[in-house]
């Protein structure tokens, strides 16, 4: 390590504080209830009464913007930047999907039944084709039938309802539709054929 990674470093990590305490600012702003800290003003710190979101949300803006300087300044960590980066992501929407809008608790979600607005029959063309590969497994050709299908599918637009097992909060999803027949929907044949890919024979 020599001084210009030492400067590298301080100053992604002073930019990266910067704009993913701007990133939560923004958030607690978005919404009245959106508060870093839940309930009435504390005299103690009280780690349960953190937004777990807003944190999370603050940590992967942090790794996102490391990653970004990393790939900018050639840095040999930079993969493993990307990959924390990726995983704290998948982290704060399970926090975020997991959390009450009103208390900001989290895994105290209940699922209930949800809300059908609407069912309907849609009709659609299914062309039958089958997918030839070679021996190796790569793509050769397709090939469509003449037939054609009519295929009836049943799609149903809900509304998903939940509740908060701590404070008894309510809330619903935002519309959204659901092809109830997808398991059943005509797959296309794949044939492997002993043909060898022509691109592997010049080596
Ligand atoms: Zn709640």
């Amino acid at each position: 390590m020599d001084l210009q990674n030492i400067l590298e470093g301080i100053i992604s990590s002073l930019i990266a504080t910067m704009i993913s305490g701007f990133i939560v600012f923004l958030y607690s702003k978005s919404k009245g209830k959106n508060k870093l800290m839940v309930g009435k003003s504390h005299k103690k710190f009280d780690i349960s009464k953190i937004n777990a979101f807003a944190v999370f949300l603050f940590i992967t803006s942090f790794f996102a913007v490391i990653s970004a300087f990393g790939f900018y300044y050639e840095w040999e960590k930079f993969p493993y930047l990307v990959f924390i980066t990726i995983l704290l992501g998948f982290l704060t929407a399970l926090i975020y999907n997991n959390q009450c809008p009103n208390c900001k608790r989290i895994f105290t979600k209940i699922t209930h039944e949800p809300e059908i607005i609407k069912e309907e029959k849609r009709k659609h063309i299914h062309i039958p084709s089958t997918t030839y590969l070679y021996s190796d497994g790569t793509f050769k050709n397709r090939k469509s039938s003449n037939r054609r299908e009519t295929i009836i599918e049943t799609v149903r637009t809900q509304k998903d309802n939940f509740s908060c097992r701590s404070c008894g909060h309510k809330w619903k999803s935002n519309a959204y539709e659901r092809n109830l027949d997808d398991k059943n929907s005509p797959k296309n044949n794949v044939v492997k054929t002993r043909h060898k890919n022509p691109d592997d024979s010049i080596f």
